[in-house]
């Protein structure tokens, strides 16, 4: 189920352009359009969840699959030295776009970062 004004479900179905960096059939990584660092990526469930509480758990080990690998692969792919993982639910945690989403932020040494 998607939706009509979602923009990762317009994502997902290619109607807005994104650059793709993983993909199964339930899962798509891409890297946010605004990176707070080098190869800032989103990765989200296809089919549309609000947020953690809604997805359903069988999804879960082909979401941690992916996170494993889409992580090491920026790790492996930029040198990064470490990765910040992260997930805002609800208006008032930050979440802006309400298709649950994972950050995924690769960290490199003095990148001055702060999350
Ligand atoms: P949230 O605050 O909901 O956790 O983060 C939403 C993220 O989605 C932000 O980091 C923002 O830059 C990213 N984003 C919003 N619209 C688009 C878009 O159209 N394409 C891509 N690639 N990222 C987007
Ligand atoms: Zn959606």
């Amino acid at each position: 189920m998607s939706h009509q004004d979602c923009i990762f479900c317009k994502i997902v179905k290619g109607e807005i352009p994104c650059s793709k960096v993983y993909e199964t059939g339930a899962v798509l990584a891409f890297l946010d359009i605004a990176p707070v660092n080098k190869g800032h990526v989103l990765l989200i469930p296809k089919e549309h969840f609000e947020d953690v509480w809604a997805l359903p758990p069988a999804l879960a080990p082909e979401l941690l699959d992916a996170i494993q690998r889409v992580g090491l692969g920026l790790k492996q792919g930029l040198g990064a030295l470490g990765m910040n993982l992260g997930m805002n639910n609800g208006r008032a945690a930050g979440q802006l776009v309400f298709h649950a989403h994972w950050h995924l932020i690769p960290r490199f040494e003095g990148d001055g970062l702060t999350l």
